[in-house]
């Protein structure tokens, strides 16, 4: 059961009901996705194979606006997963009060073993799948695990085709050239970051004087690390999926994600530089090698889990020592492990909050987009950071008010009573 994210968020938002003002019939409404399509997707691989892949997309609830939310490839995709993910986006958008709904697209494929031109095919595929539930007013797609403004692009000129026209407006997340935002990248890492340093702030704690783990150095994780070292805070472990590095001095961020940058991976690392002055470091020792599952129960103060869901489960939570979790993943917490952390006192700061810069700087984008008319990065990072502020300052008052047990309930109560009076205010329909 806890293994299962659609159930992890259903009794996400059961735990909710009990303090957010929601009638109980809307409530249940909330539970369903509005569709879900399959797709079957055959392509010719540049191997001389067809190999036949199969993908989703779950739009989940529209009741605030247009459907809003990433296209994922990895081999762990299910219809449950994206089911899940695109309730998880509909409670994000609501949290942060973007004008959207939610939902979330998925490949079940290894990207690892496909060529760029079979990716390309792929992506060109799946989007002719399902570009009858897309579009620039209904459903607005955009990057998630394995895809980036490449894969977004393509999507964007295969749906432009069909149209007849280009629709930049169809997918956020693309290219600069193709009327991409500045900042979009960096944009869930920079909100982890921010929400960390607010965190801090709460908690009447020094950023600077915090050690931090962040399991995954993907686009999210390494973005959130660079961030968080230029803060002040000292990263001392990361990892991807082959293996974790440590220094509880402090790893090299900069040079660390270089390294993943020109394509490295962590178990390849070797390299590295001095510090200086900053670190009041006067040596470079190669990182230590602990497995992703160390990486976790780490003696720390921030622990960051940016790859995949379901890693603080019931069997390592009680091994954890961080004082604070800040969920860069989605889902990345099963309800169990949830309640022991929750008895625990350590605070954690739920995915729909922390995760949420991407999703902002989509909405920015898709705002630029709408006004042909493009910010500088500067406007983009400030916007983002008063956004997700101030639903972090929400998050904190809704908590602070009353007997609400920790921050997700809290988070969850705002997201699902803003959803629900959207439902009410529109009425049944017929
Ligand atoms: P990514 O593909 O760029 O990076 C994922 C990282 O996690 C890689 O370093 C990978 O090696 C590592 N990883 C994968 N499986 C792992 C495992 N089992 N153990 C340890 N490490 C593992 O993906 P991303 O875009 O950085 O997304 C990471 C998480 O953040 C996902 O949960 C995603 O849904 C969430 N998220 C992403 C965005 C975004 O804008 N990209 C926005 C909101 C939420």
């Amino acid at each position: 059961m806890a293994d299962d994210p659609f159930e992890n968020m259903l009794a996400q938002m059961d735990r909710a009901e009990e303090y957010a003002d929601v009638d109980h019939g809307v409530f249940e409404r909330l539970k369903h996705p509005e569709r879900t399509l399959k797709v079957t997707l055959p392509v010719e691989l540049d191997s001389g194979e067809v190999e036949v892949f199969e993908g989703y997309r779950c739009q989940f609830d529209s009741a605030r606006g247009p459907f809003k939310g990433g296209i994922r490839y990895h081999p762990t995709v299910t219809q449950r997963e994206v089911e899940a993910l695109a309730g998880w986006m509909s409670w994000k958008t609501a949290l942060v009060d973007l004008p959207y709904g939610g939902a979330k697209g998925g490949v079940i494929c290894e990207p690892k073993d496909l060529t760029e031109n079979d990716l390309e095919k792929l992506t060109r595929r799946y989007t002719e799948g399902i570009r009858r539930m897309i579009g620039p007013e209904t459903d607005v797609p955009a990057p998630d695990m394995n895809t980036n403004s490449q894969t977004m692009a393509w999507l964007m000129d295969t749906y432009s085709m069909y149209e007849g026209y280009t629709v930049p407006k169809v997918v956020t997340g693309k290219p600069l050239e193709l009327g991409g935002t500045p900042g979009r990248t960096a944009a869930t890492g920079r909100g982890v970051s921010i929400v960390t340093e607010r965190l801090f702030e709460y908690l009447e704690r020094d950023l600077s004087e915090a050690t931090v783990a962040i399991q995954g150095f993907g686009n999210v994780g390494s973005h959130a690390a660079k961030l968080l070292d230029e803060s002040g805070a000292r990263v001392v472990a990361t990892s991807d999926v082959t293996g974790a590095a440590y220094d509880p001095e402090g790893l090299d961020v900069p040079t660390l994600a270089a390294h993943v940058e020109a394509g490295g991976l962590i178990e390849e690392y070797t390299d590295g530089t001095l510090r200086g002055a900053s670190r009041d470091r006067t040596r470079w020792d190669e990182p230590d090698r602990i497995a992703n599952e160390e990486l976790l129960t780490l003696d720390v103060d921030v622990l960051i889990p940016a790859a995949v869901e379901g890693v603080i489960t019931a069997e390592n939570v009680d091994e954890l020592r961080a004082s604070a979790v800040v969920e860069a993943a989605n889902g990345p917490t099963t309800v169990a492990a949830d309640e022991v952390l929750t008895d625990r006192d350590i605070q954690v700061v739920p995915d729909i909050l922390a995760n949420a810069g991407g999703v902002i700087v989509s909405y920015l984008e898709w705002v630029q987009n709408s006004q042909e008319f493009s910010w500088p990065l500067e406007t983009v990072n400030a916007e983002l950071e008063r956004r997700i502020g101030s639903a972090f300052d929400e998050t904190i008052a809704r908590y602070d008010e009353g007997d609400i047990p920790d921050l997700r309930t809290a988070a969850y109560t705002i997201a699902l009573e803003r959803t629900a009076s959207a439902h009410e205010y529109r009425g049944l329909f017929p």
